[in-house]
């Protein structure tokens, strides 16, 4: 199928970066332009530099650019209805950012938290009611944020009552609207298997180690496919009746979250790959952007230090010996540190945590673990004086004898440490990014008349999203679309 460009054209995804980071929108290429006159100007004229004539190598109904949580599962209701599915990604391997992630699932719409833990379940109006704050003057946002976190509840359920899988119990913990998997923190590798094998068995399939790069149109300008670049960089032109953009966020664009994070943009990022193509590609093809911004909150390098202080004893200290959040309340680690003008902190912990379920999530942090038998041992370990952490000590012991601590009113794991104790150096970290393509409550991606765009879907943080849940749940929603839609 080797096609002319007159017939189809590859929409400049790199003009789109630039034109976002300058903050204008852009429509299609020049390419499409000329083609759309009727072919008048030369081919060659028309060409972006360094790109190849549209070649089609493969045909599909569906194509889904992106292998994280959002992708697979928008891939299945389509497959199970008898279209042909493929998942295009750029790692050897299905995932994304959620199966490295903490694995930490907040949900309380589902029908498990109701059944599990009706004291956390919230209504479609409650839901509404909470985040209503955070949309003022913006209904349909608040409308596609309930809309998402009912859908999450969907895959909580679907994971729970369909595939037969088994959430951890609840313990003792701060998190009870949140489902972890089985094995402890930092383990979705056995949920991403699970989802795996419902993909597959619906019968959609996926290319590796394959890069998108931007979105082709035919002769009206139409979406009608993708280009890729493999492994060996030649470029792989697939047609396709649908296109979904599931690349992910833009956490790694450090353009763009110079333009659109700026508070965050000069804290460290540990996540690679995530430069917003697949956002890119959809402003390209005449999409709009919402909510860009910094995340609602930082990550430390090592989740160690952060999600132990979940289920166990663990006390953090700034460098001058001080604690500085409640420790349960884990997403205020890093954001907390910054705001006390440090840029490092240390977690402590003791066998509790240490011998606990949660082995995978100790292993990430490897060798920057270290351990010590004795406070002095600690305090020379840690590189502060004896006095300074024998102080903070002390007082935690305080707090624990009188079951009370006054500064940040910790309620749970008010509990001594004892040796040997373990400890961390952590630093703060940006991890996901915010805002993404505008959405119809379809999964559609919507021009700047709100119109959506012919073919062209998103999900994931690609559409918005922050967090594993909301992510899935998009994902299933747009399943459903693509079932229906795609004839
Ligand atoms: C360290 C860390 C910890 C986290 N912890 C939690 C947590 O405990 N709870 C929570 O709710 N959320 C957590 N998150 C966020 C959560 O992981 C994400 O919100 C979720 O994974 C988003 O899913 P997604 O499908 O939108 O995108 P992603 O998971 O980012 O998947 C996008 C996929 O697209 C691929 N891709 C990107 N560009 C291209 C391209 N050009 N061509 C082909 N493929 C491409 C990527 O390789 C990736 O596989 C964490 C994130 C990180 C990084």
């Amino acid at each position: 199928m080797n096609i002319n460009r007159r017939q189809f054209c590859a929409l400049g995804t790199a003009g789109a970066l630039a034109a976002i980071a300058g903050g204008v929108a852009v429509g299609c290429s020049s390419e499409s332009a000329s083609a759309k006159d009727g072919g008048s100007a030369p081919a060659a004229s028309a060409m972006a530099i360094g790109d190849a004539n549209v070649n089609f190598s493969k045909e599909v109904d569906v194509l889904i650019v992106g292998a994280g949580i959002s992708g697979m599962l928008a891939s299945i209701d389509p497959a199970k209805a008898g279209k042909s599915v493929l998942i295009v990604e750029q790692n050897g391997t299905y995932g994304g950012d959620a199966i490295y992630s903490a694995a930490c699932q907040m949900c309380t719409t589902a029908e498990l938290t109701k059944e599990e833990r009706p004291d956390k379940y919230s209504s479609e109006d409650e839901i509404r009611e909470k985040f209503a704050p955070y949309y003022e003057g913006n209904e349909a946002g608040l409308e596609r944020t309930v809309l998402l976190q009912k859908w999450g509840g969907k895959f909580i359920d679907t994971m729970h009552y369909d595939w037969g899988y088994e959430f951890q119990e609840l313990r003792e913990s701060p998190y009870h609207q949140a489902f972890f998997p089985k094995n402890g923190l930092c383990t979705m590798k056995d949920e991403f298997e699970l989802m795996n094998e419902k993909v597959t068995e619906a019968g959609a399939e996926y290319l590796f180690e394959t890069t998108f790069k931007t979105l082709i149109t035919d002769e009206n300008g139409t979406i009608a496919g993708g280009r890729f670049i493999s492994k060996d960089g030649s470029v792989v032109d697939i047609k396709a009746k649908a296109v979904v953009l599931a690349g992910g966020g833009y956490i790694s664009n450090q353009e763009w979250m110079v333009k659109y994070a700026p508070e965050w943009a000069f804290v460290g990022n540990i996540v690679s790959g995530r430069k917003g193509d697949t956002i890119a590609a959809g402003v390209a093809a005449g999409g709009t952007l919402s909510g860009m911004m910094a995340s609602s909150n930082l990550n430390p390098l090592y989740e160690a230090g952060h999600m132990l202080a979940t289920f166990y004893p663990l006390i953090a200290l700034l460098p001058n010996g001080k604690r500085f959040y409640c420790e349960t309340a884990v997403h205020n680690a890093a954001t907390g540190c910054l705001a006390a003008g440090y840029n490092e902190w240390y977690s402590i912990w003791d066998g509790t945590a240490q011998n606990g379920i949660d082995q995978e999530v100790i292993a990430h942090a490897g060798d920057a673990i270290q351990s010590a038998d004795s406070i002095e041992e600690l305090a020379e370990k840690m590189g502060l004086a004896l006095e300074t952490v024998q102080a903070a000590f002390d007082n935690w012991d305080t707090i624990c004898d009188n079951q009370e601590d006054p500064e940040f009113g910790k309620t749970l794991f008010l509990q001594k440490l004892v040796p040997p104790y373990y400890f961390l150096r952590n630093v703060p970290v940006r991890y996901k990014s915010c805002g993404g393509l505008t959405v119809s409550d379809r999964m559609e991606v919507l021009d700047g008349d709100g119109n959506p765009i012919p073919n062209l879907y998103a999900a994931g943080c690609t559409a918005g999203t922050e967090d594993i849940v909301p992510a899935a749940g998009s994902g299933l929603l747009l399943g459903t679309v693509l079932a229906e839609d795609v004839a």
